[in-house]
């Protein structure tokens, strides 16, 4: 196995760094709490960027799934459950 440098997710602080931003502000994306120049930034980074597209994926998903079984709400324990599914469904 050839070790490339800097192509590791945690050996590029940038965009790391941006990834942990978008993902920070996900949840408050999602749920229109962001206020609009913030919004558009992180809207713009997850649109083009692979993974955190797929984690605002997931996350609907979620917000979907709990949506539907009329929980304001999700326990963290089922919330995981439904994220780790999903994960293997795709991975699969
Ligand atoms: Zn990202």
């Amino acid at each position: 196995m050839t070790w490339q440098p800097g192509r590791g997710p945690s050996e590029d602080p940038a965009i790391s760094a941006q990834c942990r931003e978008a993902l920070d502000h996900l949840a408050e994306l999602l749920d229109h709490a962001m206020a609009e120049p913030d919004a558009e930034v992180v809207r713009a980074h997850i649109e083009t960027c692979e993974p955190c597209l797929e984690a605002a994926d997931v996350e609907e998903h979620v917000r979907l799934l709990v949506r539907r079984a009329c929980l304001s709400k999700a326990p963290d324990e089922l919330r995981l459950r439904i994220v780790s599914q999903l994960t293997v469904r795709r991975i699969g």
